[in-house]
């Protein structure tokens, strides 16, 4: 029979303890809420009645289960009130010496059966259970932010946890309605683990004037469906939060990756925390506010207005995945399209291939067929790079190999009128080499499309060293005229997605490797502690690993760092040819 945990503390009332106390006072646990001083018991009080009230205006809550959920939770500055609770959740500040000190204080004052859990996000449970004198009896349990919606807890085991204390707890969880994952005590446990490492990348790409806050945020919800960019989830976290996690992680792993960018500590000790404080990346209505009102860091539309060249004639090179998805994408915005192939039968299949997508969109109700015909009827298939001749942009998606796309580029030299737009779809290579491919570097420029073109709305535009400005403002004026996301990002592998993916998927694959949990565990995590719309072996297997693994080699030989060097594993599933969905097998089995 398992343990009931009927009156639960819980210390600290801040981001999280105040949505832990709302989650287990909604399903009937009686709770003990202790914060510091009376400034911080209103502050979580505030935080309750607020939630409350929203979940009741949402109709997901009765305002006689409102009332009935606040009158089970009861508030004291002293931990004396603890004394006699079945089980204690501290949610204080994530700094080692002050949980050690709290947890030596409930020793004294709780009952010997009275389970102790952490909901640190890193430090360790180990060293936070040894300042008891009841170590068998701490556990982790680590909520995601905000409590009352995210539905995964880790369940941290040390390895002198009571397997009893692991069950009850477990079952406490699942009570709450919440999906626990039972694992080991290591810094950043799964989620934050794989997570961090990417936050903490995308600080540094801010930092480095790379790209900037709103187009780091829109790259990874348009091009990866994330619900939230990395900045504003770091503003939702909260810096000096994130900043103890990526410190504790950095310490246990010493991987550079997770040393915290520098700007995080300055952003802290200037008060800037993140949502709670009223800014942070962003700049809010207010502390505890998610609406974002404009500062100086928001781009002014004058940006949009910018000197750029009239676009009419389009021309695609390539019959791939890719190329016909841009053509279909120009074609029904009203643009001519000249799709050029190397022969007259890839060029006719080509666009046999968009008049099928097409097709499918009328049969969906999606595309009148008036619209369809008008799209298709704009389509020329081409084979000499001449007819490409009066083109005012011509995108280029042919196979990703560089000798290959630089005689595209010298073609297009020779044939294209001036002033033509000339822009790549590379997803790895550099966007230079094709500039330096002809004598008018400074009219190229990378419009890396994601994959599908006709459904993915994200579409990096880059800019080398050698881009006009006037061709960077007709590349996202076109996005723009297409309904796409255009964001704009400097020349370096990855450009901004596959950046901050790739060593997040690689950081994944080396968390399987190591052991440390099952591949559905960390695919699970993901998804329901991150709301991610797929775990990373998932992604995986779908984007392919023999792909996956040449991105993270381009990654690995530009920046040189130790971390984003491929897992073996990877390495070796690819050796095998295993190769994700497309062969049946990956990281796991599509066959049966
Ligand atoms: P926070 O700063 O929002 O809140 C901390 C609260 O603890 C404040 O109300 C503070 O007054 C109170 N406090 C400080 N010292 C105390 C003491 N000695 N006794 C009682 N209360 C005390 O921090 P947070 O973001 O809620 O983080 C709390 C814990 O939860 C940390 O361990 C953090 O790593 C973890 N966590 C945070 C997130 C997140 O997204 N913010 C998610 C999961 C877990």
């Amino acid at each position: 029979m398992t343990r009931q945990f009927n009156t639960v503390g819980v210390v600290g009332l801040g981001t999280m303890g105040a949505g832990v106390a709302e989650v287990l006072a909604r399903t009937g646990v009686t709770v003990v809420a202790v914060d510091v001083d009376e400034a911080g018991l209103a502050r979580g009080r505030g935080h309750l009645d607020h939630s409350t009230d929203r979940a009741v205006a949402g109709g997901k809550l009765s305002a006689a289960e409102r009332d009935a959920t606040l009158a089970r939770i009861s508030y004291a500055t002293s931990l004396d009130a603890l004394a006699g609770v079945d089980l204690v959740i501290e949610a204080v500040p994530e700094r080692i010496e002050l949980k050690a000190a709290v947890f030596a204080e409930l020793d004294r004052i709780c009952g010997p059966d009275t389970v102790f859990a952490s909901n640190t996000s890193s430090l360790s449970i180990t060293e936070i259970g040894v300042h008891t004198g009841r170590p068998g009896k701490v556990v982790g349990l680590h909520f995601f932010n905000p409590a009352p919606v995210l539905k995964l807890v880790e369940v941290v085991r040390t390895v002198v946890t009571e397997p009893d204390v692991v069950t009850d707890v477990v079952a406490f969880a699942e009570g709450l309605g919440k999906t626990p994952v039972v694992i080991g005590d290591r810094a950043g446990f799964i989620a934050n683990a794989l997570l961090f490492g990417y936050l903490n990348h995308a600080v540094r790409m801010y930092e480095s004037r790379y790209a900037t806050r709103e187009d780091l945020d829109a790259a990874m919800r348009y091009g990866c469906g994330y619900p939230m960019g990395p900045l504003a989830l770091l503003d939702l976290i909260g810096l000096d939060t994130a900043y103890e996690i990526l410190d504790t992680m950095y310490h246990q792993s010493r991987n550079r990756l997770h040393a915290p960018a520098p700007l995080l500590k300055q952003m802290i000790t200037a008060g800037l925390l993140g949502r709670k404080s009223g800014r942070g990346f962003y700049t809010y209505d207010g502390p505890d506010s998610p609406v974002v009102v404009p500062d100086v860091h928001t781009p002014v539309a004058a940006a949009d207005a910018a000197p750029s060249r009239e676009v009419q004639r389009v021309g695609v090179i390539g019959t791939g995945t890719m190329a016909t998805g841009i053509v279909e994408v120009f074609a029904k915005r009203g643009y001519d399209v000249v799709l050029r192939a190397r022969s007259a039968e890839k060029a006719d299949a080509a666009v046999a291939k968009v008049r099928k997508s097409l097709d499918k969109a009328v049969s969906r109700g999606k595309l009148a067929e008036a619209d369809r015909d008008a799209a298709l009827a704009r389509v020329t298939p081409a084979v000499e790079f001449s007819d490409l001749a009066d083109c005012d942009l011509v995108v280029e998606a042919v196979a990703e190999e560089l000798s290959v796309k630089k005689a595209v580029f010298e073609a297009l030299d020779e044939v294209c009128k001036p002033g033509a737009v000339l822009a790549t779809t590379t997803s790895s290579l550099p966007v230079i080499e094709c500039a330096a491919a002809t004598a008018r570097p400074g009219d190229v420029v990378g419009l890396h499309f994601f994959n599908p073109a006709q459904v993915m709305k994200l579409v990096e535009v880059v800019e080398t060293i050698s881009t006009s400005a006037d061709v960077v403002a007709t590349a996202r004026r076109v996005c723009l005229d297409l309904g796409k996301v255009p964001v704009h990002c400097g020349d370096r592998a990855g450009f901004i997605v596959n950046a901050l993916l790739f060593p997040y998927l690689n950081d994944a694959v080396k968390m399987l490797e190591a052991h440390y949990a099952s591949a559905d565990d960390i695919d699970n995590a993901m998804k329901v502690g991150c709301s991610l719309p797929m775990g990373p072996f998932e992604l995986l297997d779908v984007v392919g690993l023999d792909v996956s693994l040449a991105i993270e080699r381009t990654l690995y030989l530009e920046f040189r760092e130790a971390g984003f060097a491929p897992a073996p594993l990877l390495e070796h599933l690819v050796k095998a040819g295993r190769l994700g969905r497309k062969t049946g097998k990956g990281f796991r089995d599509y066959s049966a």
